[in-house]
């Protein structure tokens, strides 16, 4: 049974109460982790409250090599860890491979940057004194809650963290309820390391129980979320009237554009591992492609034999070369969705050119699986394009221009990624300049790269998460003036 950790130690919900974690490729009980409530969640701020001045005080080089210690303890452990994410989550093992190493890679960026943190000294105008100046201190902004969703349980409860110790800041992670397990093993090595209790702590549960009453704690000043813009919307709420410092790493519909000078093949590849890594459960997946008439229906083609080359099933097994493994959708509920936008676009006249149907098999018939998706001819007014498509589907239309391209990619509430497939540099430009999100990739595939600012607009939230950038919403700038100093 798995146990929360809270000041320092493994714990179980006060109240006793537990809920199961289930494999989403067999719906077998992997575990079961501790349902917190508000008494837990008071218990674990109380211990924040306590760590934080000492933390706040611990020299930055002491809190990088604790990181460190930490990391190199997580990968003596990677095994169990990939393991166990595969099994709570559905992912094949070479992707939850992928996913600590990214996590690893991301803690050792802010490792590295703890000792780099500095203010600044501005000279001010002689009216103060002759030789006024003020300084910009940077200080930890206080106990600090990551609240994580379930499809990059490790990376995205990474890019809190580390931003958050290296600034000197106490923080609470709040997992998915459906993915708890590899981040508790993770959150312990973290802590076996010698962080102080309170430091770093995990509390598992619902988000309307567990995640609320830590948004709503008076002592919690900083809240880090990714998750639905729906959930977005419900932690500004909440969060808003205290004033509390918050990001908001929300959904996307990401568009992708293919010139007719792209390098077709790349850009197939590449289109591939954008929409359907992680079953295409990804905030930055390309969930809209546009590719312009004189090449579509060749790229389209090409695109369609690329994604047949999938096999959906268990995710600690591996299909025959040339054959790709793809885990189960994360839920029932998961599955549901996509089914259902996609059959709201067949009936409005989109033709399904590969999959989307679930599997014969009757050795998957326990798992959440579904076979990924190309469709051509969507109707803009059908759920698969107005909607976020969180699932292995991808729609296709034909475009004339860029201009044309740039307005489709425009067309929509969100503004997370985009991307762009051409060797004009003009047109890569315009791409970068007027596409409404916070990314465009030019000749790449969608990634959060842990050194790059990453966040959205409009719908898509608030913020960003990785780079140095991600460090500043963990910090205050405190001001000082130095008037006086010519007096004798
Ligand atoms: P979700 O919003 O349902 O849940 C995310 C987290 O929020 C979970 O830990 C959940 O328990 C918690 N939560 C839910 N309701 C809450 C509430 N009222 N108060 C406090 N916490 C609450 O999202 P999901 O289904 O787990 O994840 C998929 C969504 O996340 C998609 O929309 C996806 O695009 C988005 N996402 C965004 C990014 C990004 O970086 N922008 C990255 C990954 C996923």
């Amino acid at each position: 049974m798995a146990k929360m950790f809270i000041n320092g130690q493994w714990a179980d919900a006060l109240s006793g109460e537990t809920y199961q974690v289930r494999n989403p490729a067999n719906g077998q009980v992997v575990d079961t982790a501790p349902a917190a409530g508000q008494a837990d969640v008071e218990a674990a701020v109380t211990a924040a409250q306590a760590a934080f001045k000492g933390w706040a005080e611990t020299s930055p080089d002491d809190r990088a090599a604790l990181i460190r210690k930490g990391l190199q303890l997580v990968e003596a452990r990677s095994k169990e860890i990939t393991a166990l994410l595969t099994a709570e989550q559905g992912k094949p093992l070479f992707e939850a491979q992928g996913e600590l190493h990214h996590f690893l890679h991301g803690m050792e960026f802010y490792a590295g940057l703890a000792s780099k943190i500095r203010g600044d000294q501005v000279p001010l105008p002689p009216a103060l004194g002759k030789h006024a100046y003020g300084l910009v201190l940077k200080r930890p902004v206080g106990i600090s809650v990551g609240i994580v969703p379930w499809n990059f349980p490790l990376t995205l409860m990474g890019t809190k963290v580390g931003p958050a110790l290296i600034s000197g800041s106490p923080i609470l992670i709040k997992p998915a309820k459906t993915t708890p397990l590899a981040t508790l093993k993770i959150i312990g090595l973290l802590n076996e390391a010698g962080l102080p209790p309170g430091a770093l702590q995990c509390l598992t549960g619902s988000g309307s129980v567990v995640g609320e009453a830590l948004i709503c704690h008076p002592a919690v000043r900083r809240v880090a979320l990714t998750g639905s813009s729906e959930t977005g919307r419900r932690v500004m709420q909440l969060a808003g009237p205290d004033f509390k410092r918050i990001t908001l790493e929300l959904g996307g519909s990401d568009p992708c554009i293919i010139c007719p000078d792209a390098d077709l093949k790349r850009a197939a590849s590449g289109v591939v591992v954008g929409r359907y890594w992680n079953a295409g459960q990804q905030c930055l997946a390309i969930k809209r492609l546009y590719v312009f008439e004189e090449v579509c229906d060749q790229f389209v083609q090409a695109l369609a034999e690329k994604v047949g080359n999938y096999r959906v099933g268990d995710g600690t097994t591996k299909p025959e070369k040339p054959f790709i493994r793809m885990g189960p959708l994360h839920t029932a509920y998961q599955r549901e969705e996509i089914e259902g936008q996609l059959a709201d676009a067949v009936s409005k006249g989109a033709r399904v050119l590969v999959g989307g149907r679930r599997p014969d098999d009757p050795a998957l018939a326990q798992g959440f699986y579904f076979e990924p998706a190309v469709v051509a001819d969507v109707p803009e007014d059908s759920r698969l394009a107005a909607e976020e498509v969180f699932g292995p589907v991808l729609p296709v239309w034909k475009v004339k221009t860029l201009d044309e391209a740039i307005q489709e990619a425009n067309n929509t509430a969100w503004g997370l990624g985009s991307s762009i497939w051409t060797q004009n540099m003009g047109w890569a430009n315009r791409a970068i300049r007027e596409i409404e999100a916070g990314v465009t990739w030019v000749n790449q595939i969608h990634y959060g790269y842990d050194e790059l600012p990453f966040g959205g607009v409009k719908a898509s939230g608030l913020g960003h998460e990785h780079g140095p950038e991600a460090v500043n919403y963990y910090l205050e700038n405190k001001g000082a003036v130095f008037g006086g100093l010519d007096w004798e």
